[in-house]
């Protein structure tokens, strides 16, 4: 796996390790990884915190205000499951120019793809077992959430 996907499926790990669903993501400026996070739903009952949020949030926190729009313009951000509407909305408003999808079979309800391509956002999905892997550990360790986070569901990712 590619380092920055390895470093948001390090976030996943970390989220799934405090009993979290397990999605993560890093948002990468230049080469530089500016922020990171991962789902923390389970864990805080915000239903905004979201992997993507988070990073995006961390690289706010690292950032002076007036430095942020750029800082976040023509950044990737390399998650490792599908964004969501809410998510892509804050790819899109804050100029990300790429998104990194680790694997699709986890979580592709709302077809942001074509919302995100739609809007300029070019989406690169690969297949990465590993990522794959952990969700199922979730489901392992949490099987009465499957049915609550099916694939078809819309609230997670
Ligand atoms: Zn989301």
């Amino acid at each position: 796996m590619e380092p920055h996907l390895a470093a948001a499926h390090r976030q996943a790990v970390a989220s799934l390790e405090e009993g979290g669903f397990p999605v993560g993501a890093v948002i990468v400026k230049d080469g530089h990884v500016i922020g990171a996070g991962f789902n923390r739903y389970t864990q805080t009952g915000d239903p905004t915190t979201h992997a993507e949020m988070e990073a995006i949030r961390d690289a706010a926190s690292r950032a002076g205000d007036h430095e942020l729009l750029d800082l976040l313009a023509d950044a990737t951000c390399y998650t490792t499951m599908m964004p969501c509407e809410m998510c892509s909305g804050a790819i899109i408003r804050f100029g990300l120019s790429t998104v990194v999808v680790a694997e699709v079979s986890s979580y592709n309800a709302a077809d942001t793809k074509s919302l995100l391509e739609g809007r300029g956002v070019r989406v690169d999905i690969r297949d990465e077992e590993a990522c794959k892997e952990t969700v199922e550990r979730y489901y392992a360790e949490y099987p009465r959430a499957r049915g609550a986070r099916r694939p078809s569901d819309r609230r997670w990712s």
